[in-house]
This record gives C-alpha cells, sequence and structure tokens, in this order.
C-alpha cells in the first residue's frame, strides 16, 4: 500500500509491506529515499491511542467514557446554543485534505463562522503571505526538479539536515557528484546542516532581512541587477532598491555580527551562479519581522531574474499537508482553491458550489488562533475544538494559553492522547494515516494518495467522518452526504476548475502528480492585476537583547512527540529538553556544561540543562516539543509577539534572562 509520509513537509512517497514501510522508488517526489522517522511508524501507530470518546462535566472531574451518540448530542447542542462568533475552530496541517475541505465546509459555509485558524499559522502563514503579495498567489514557483540542475543552494534559517532530510542529502549527494555546487547556510547556529557548507553565515538571529537588503545593495552598486528582467516582468522594484541600498555591507556586517566578506560573496552567487535555489523555513517564518524577511529574500530573486531554468524562491513546508491545507484555504481568511473570503466572487462562487444562500460566508477574516486565546479570556470564544494538534505545547505564550483552556469547553480531536487532552471536556477518538484513505500535497505542489493499510483501533474514526456525522446530527445531512473520501475528493477537485491550484482533472488513480507543472509560472505571467511579480520594500526593525532565546526540534522527533516519542530508537539520545549554548558565554557567566539553569522571560520560567555547542554567542536554543511531563516547556517563555502582516507567531526571537547560582543576568526581565 502506498502514503506519503506523515511527518515533514518534504511528501516523500512511502509503501507499507508486510508490516515495514519503506520508500516508494515510484514516488516522483523523493523516489524511493526516506528518513528514519516513519520507519518506526508501524512500530507505534497502535501504541496508547484513544479508543472510545470521554467525556467529563468539569475540567476537574474524571473522563468517562460515552458513546458517538452522546458525544454527537453533546457538541450538536453546544454549537446550537452559542453565537457562531463564541466557537472557534483549530485544525492541522496533518490532517487529509478531505478532513480539511470538509471542516471548512461546515465551519464557514454552514456555521457562518470564520471562526477557524490552523497550526500553518505558526509556520506557513509567512510565506503564503509573502507569495501571494509579490505573485498574486500562494505556491512555490519551482519544483524538486529543478535541484538537478541548480549550481548554488541558500539554505535560510533551516536546519534542513534534520528537518527535511530527504531534500538536503539530495543536495548533499549532487554535491559529492559536482564539487562545485555551492551550498550556503545563514543560521545564528552552527547546525547540522551549516557543518556541511561550503559558506555559514552566523547570523546574529532575526537580522535577516538587513542582510538580503544589503546583498540587493551590493548587486545595484556593481552593477549586476537584470534590469531587462525587471522591467519586463516586474513592478515596485525601484522602491525596493531604494530601501536596499541604505544596507551598505559596511553597516549590514555590524547589524548582523557577520564579516562584510560574507555579503559580497553571497551577492556573487546570486549574480554569477548558474542556477540557484533559496530554500528556507521557520528561521524566517516565526518572527514578528517574518513577511519582511521573506520578500527581501525573494526580492533577490526579481532582482537577478532567478525563477524557472535560472532558479527559485522555494519555502520548506513543515507539515505533511500544510500544502493540500492552503489549498483549501483553511486559515481564517481562505476558501478552497486559494480563494479569499474578502472577495465578493470568491465568496458567491463557494456559496454556489455548496449550495448555500447568498451571504451565508461571512467577508472579514476571523481571529488567528492568537487572538482566538485572548477572546477565550474574555469569554468571548467558549467552545474551542481542536483538530490533530497539540496547541497546549506548541503555541506562544503558555501560561496564557493554559488559562484561556481552562475557561472555554475543548473538544479535542485525535488519534492519541496529547498534552491540550489534560484541559479537555470531550475527546474525540481520530483514525491516522494508514487507518483511512485521502490525499495530502508535499513542499512542491505534489499531491499523493494515502491508503488504508490497516483497521482503525476501539472506535476510532476518520477526521472528515467525525465531522460529516455532526453536520446530519445537527440536520445539515443532505450537504454532506459522503459515504467515502473518494466522494470528498471528487467534490473538492471541483472548486479548484481554472484556479492556479487545479486539480479538476486528477483522481485517486492518477497520483502521486504534481499540480501546476514543474514551473507555476512558465510564462512569468503572474497572477496579479497587471501579471507582473511585484518587489516590495523590505523595512527592516532593529532589536537588541542580552540573550535571545531561539526554539526548534530536534533531529528525530517530530513537533510535540506524540506519536515519535513512543519510539525508543527515535527517542534515544533526545529523551530530555535542553538549553543549547555559546561555551564562551557559559564560562563568562561561570555555567558548567550538565549544570541546571532557570531562564527567565517576561512570561514565565524554565529549568533546563546546559549543553555547549556551536552557537553565536548571546543566543541559546531550546526544542519545543517536550510537553507537561517533561516540566520544562519552553513556549512558556515565548511571547506575543506576531508579524503584523502574516499574524505568525515570533518563536525565534524570546528576550530571555538566565539565572545561575541566584544571580540574574539580565535585570530588565522580570522572573
Ligand atoms: Fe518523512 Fe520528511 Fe523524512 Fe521524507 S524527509 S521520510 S517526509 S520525515
Amino acid at each position: 500500500m502506498r502514503f506519503q509520509c506523515p511527518y515533514c513537509g518534504v511528501g516523500c512517497g512511502l509503501l507499507y509491506e508486510g508490516g515495514r514501510v519503506k520508500g516508494d522508488k515510484d514516488h516522483m517526489a523523493s523516489k524511493g529515499d526516506v528518513c528514519q522517522k516513519p520507519l518506526y511508524y508501524p512500530k507505534v501507530m497502535h501504541k496508547d491511542r484513544l479508543l472510545r470518546p470521554l467525556f467529563r462535566e468539569s475540567k476537574r472531574g474524571s473522563f468517562k467514557e460515552i458513546d458517538w451518540e452522546r458525544a454527537y448530542s453533546i457538541i450538536s447542542s453546544k454549537l446550537k446554543s452559542l453565537s457562531p462568533e463564541e466557537v472557534y475552530f483549530y485544525l492541522s496541517g496533518q490532517l487529509m485534505t478531505e478532513d480539511i475541505y470538509v471542516m471548512n465546509k461546515f465551519i464557514k459555509g454552514f456555521l457562518k463562522t470564520n471562526n477557524i485558524d490552523a497550526n500553518s499559522r505558526l509556520c506557513m502563514a509567512t510565506p503564503a503571505t509573502a507569495y501571494r503579495l509579490v505573485f498574486g498567489s500562494d505556491g512555490p514557483p519551482c519544483s524538486y526538479e529543478d535541484f538537478e540542475d541548480a549550481d548554488a543552494f541558500v539554505f535560510a534559517g533551516s536546519n534542513a539536515l534534520w528537518t527535511h532530510p530527504v531534500v538536503f542529502k539530495r543536495i548533499l549527494k549532487k554535491k559529492a557528484e559536482k564539487p562545485e555546487v555551492k551550498i550556503v547556510v545563514i543560521d545564528p547556529v552552527k547546525t547540522e546542516t551549516a557543518k556541511k557548507a561550503d559558506l555559514h553565515i552566523q547570523i546574529r538571529a532575526g537580522t535577516d532581512t538587513a542582510l538580503f537588503n544589503s546583498v540587493l545593495c551590493v548587486l545595484y552598486k556593481k552593477g549586476w541587477i537584470n534590469w531587462e528582467f525587471l522591467k519586463k516582468h516586474v513592478a515596485g522594484y525601484e522602491e525596493a532598491i531604494n530601501e536596499a541600498v541604505k544596507y551598505t555591507p559596511e553597516i549590514v556586517s555590524d547589524i548582523c555580527q557577520i564579516e562584510e566578506g560574507q555579503i559580497y560573496e553571497l551577492a556573487e552567487l546570486y549574480a554569477f551562479s548558474k542556477k540557484l535555489i533559496s530554500l528556507w523555513c521557520q528561521g524566517l517564518n516565526q518572527s514578528s519581522q517574518g513577511v519582511m524577511k521573506n520578500l527581501s529574500l525573494i526580492n533577490l530573486h526579481l532582482a537577478t531574474g532567478r525563477l524557472n531554468h535560472r532558479g527559485c524562491p522555494f519555502s520548506l513546508t513543515g507539515q505533511p499537508n500544510a500544502m493540500g491545507g492552503r489549498e483549501m484555504g483553511y486559515l481564517s481568511h481562505g476558501l478552497p482553491g486559494y480563494r479569499d473570503i474578502r472577495k465578493e466572487e470568491d465568496r458567491r462562487f463557494m456559496e454556489e458550489f455548496w449550495g448555500i444562500e447568498v451571504g451565508s460566508i461571512k467577508p472579514n477574516p476571523g481571529p488567528t488562533i492568537t487572538e482566538a486565546i485572548d477572546l477565550m479570556l474574555e469569554g468571548k470564544i467558549k467552545l474551542l475544538w481542536v483538530v490533530c494538534t497539540n496547541p497546549a505545547i506548541t503555541l506562544p505564550n503558555l501560561n496564557k494559553v493554559w488559562k484561556a483552556f481552562e475557561r472555554a469547553f475543548l473538544i479535542v480531536q485525535d488519534a492519541y492522547w496529547n498534552d491540550t487532552c489534560e484541559f479537555a471536556n470531550l475527546i474525540l477518538p481520530a483514525s491516522q494515516m494508514g487507518e483511512k484513505e485521502g490525499v495530502m500535497t508535499g513542499s512542491d505542489r505534489t499531491l499523493s494518495l494515502c491508503q488504508k493499510f490497516s483497521e482503525p483501533p476501539g472506535e476510532a474514526k476518520p477526521d472528515w467522518l467525525i465531522f460529516v456525522e455532526v453536520a446530519k446530527y445537527m440536520g445539515m445531512g443532505d450537504a454532506f452526504n459522503y459515504h467515502n473520501s473518494r466522494e470528498i475528493f471528487e467534490e473538492l477537485k471541483s472548486a479548484t476548475r481554472g484556479k492556479l491550484c487545479d486539480i479538476s482533472e486528477l483522481d485517486y488513480e492518477d497520483l502521486p502528480k504534481r499540480w501546476g507543472g514543474r514551473w507555476l509560472y512558465p510564462e512569468l505571467r503572474f497572477q496579479t492585476e497587471d501579471g507582473k511579480a511585484k518587489m516590495h520594500p523590505a523595512v527592516y526593525k532593529h532589536e537588541e537583547f542580552e540573550f535571545i532565546l531561539l526554539t526548534g526540534r530536534t533531529k528525530n522527533q517530530w513537533h510535540t512527540m506524540t506519536r515519535t516519542g513512543k519510539s525508543e530508537e527515535l527517542l534515544r539520545g533526545e529523551e530530555e529538553p535542553f538549553l543549547l549554548m555559546n561555551p564562551e558565554d557559559g564560562e563568562r557567566l561561570g555555567i558548567e556544561e550538565g549544570e541546571f539553569v532557570e531562564l527567565a522571560s517576561e512570561h514565565g520560567k524554565v529549568k533546563l540543562r546546559v549543553r555547549f555547542g556551536g552557537i553565536k554567542e548571546g543566543h541559546l536554543f531550546a526544542p519545543f516539543g517536550y510537553g507537561l511531563k517533561h516540566g520544562s516547556i519552553i513556549n512558556a517563555l515565548t511571547g506575543d509577539k506576531i508579524d503584523p502582516i502574516s499574524k505568525e507567531p515570533d518563536l525565534k526571537l524570546t528576550p530571555v534572562a538566565i539565572k545561575v547560582k541566584g544571580a540574574v543576568t539580565h535585570e530588565h526581565v522580570k522572573g
């Protein structure tokens, strides 16, 4: 049986045969390559599963098993007694496209509320916004095929060897064949990826926009801009270049704490490589300046005409179906087919498509998940339904989040007991990868069919079916009369007809297949009003702190370890959280390796064991995935700052103080 890996956004094709998982050689995205995470999937998929719906009247009470009928009756009466603004749904890029489509239809079309968001808000909201601003539509412009003839790869804010291993290993293999291939890594941490690079620019966290502006400044001053390309295909370049020329390498080497020569080296690469691919991930996205960082990097591609056969800006998606979620419009502003609720023609199309009254879909985006947390605390949102994700660990400023969860009626729908269940009133057992059928879309727009190879345990059900049965219970059965995922796919694909992400001609039997072809804009005509791509002035805001906390993943764990943490093999060496610190900082503060220190931000305190390693001085790194049982939950420290355009939270620049033997390093930080 074939399926797509349920972990990172590379979207590797896998085979399940005789109880084992292996790479699928026929899959166009991964060609049989695989990392070790999914190999242990059969071992963990049935471990400690949720088997039946669980309910408790009060948050302090014990859960009791109930049947599905009773669960639907509780949900139905809650949803009917509350106004559309008082309920909120939080979905996941780990759901299948059919799940997401049914939920979005139920919520935006039939409950008539845009109070829905997904964990892509913590991950891909920023590049999706930047792509729309530049190209007029979401979607990475190139595909993995473009890696084959590229001779330069720039990784920004990405530890791809750990987080997207199959992609990075493919590039390493290329470099082994052709040593002239250049790899650049831009990261404050000397990651395993950075160790493999020809050039590691160990930048001060948060200063990427200044760096990319400076590269554009050099391109301009050296006469390396592709003016012909700009005049034909790009708008806004004068304003963008005017902003960038303020960032001379002399000034920026100081801002970024790097050598001036590294900026020139990077500029030469953008100017003279045969084909250059820029790949980036959460280091650029999870930032209060995330959209500006993305725009400043994409500006380099436009200024040098690096699209299609000359290169591409390529955002690596975090989750296995973040692309599918975006195609189905699962954030608070989206509708299927990359439509937008703010556009009347898009609302009217979907209303007609779903057979609902004109005006059913509301024109204003609902609150994002972090805004919804505040509304829960104010008592304005009274019910939260979380599907296939663990926000009790992944959201920022968790002390606040946990208080909000205490106030709302919380429904958790998941395959496993996760940390968010601790705050729940009602828990719904869901089936997962291999126990249901559906499609997912990986980073380069390749759709894969995920076939069923195992029965779900207990009474667990596919996520789409739970929503279908709730809709039927509430009297909306005619619009949700699906018997299997294929029927849902047949409907959702028609909603994409004529749109950039058109999958209307695809059937399950055709997959894997990429939508949009190898290049999304082969004629260099973009989805903007004038058909041109747009460069934007990338405005940089400087922030300085004594100690900056960065958060991220470990090598073998996937997000909050709900599943990968159940594998002894994957857990080996990653059993407990840690704090990565530069040894010079350790010596200055009198800290020894292995010692516990207390970190404090204005939002909370956490104790962590110190590990010395390659990280820029004044920077600290801690993994975010360790749950409540570990006691050291790093998102208790992260704060409320969000990007003003994408509304993605900043998880990469938290000012912290370190308390060592009673003394605090930074007096401005309240503990
Ligand atoms: Fe899965 Fe990502 Fe590893 Fe591929 S690289 S096997 S998608 S975790």
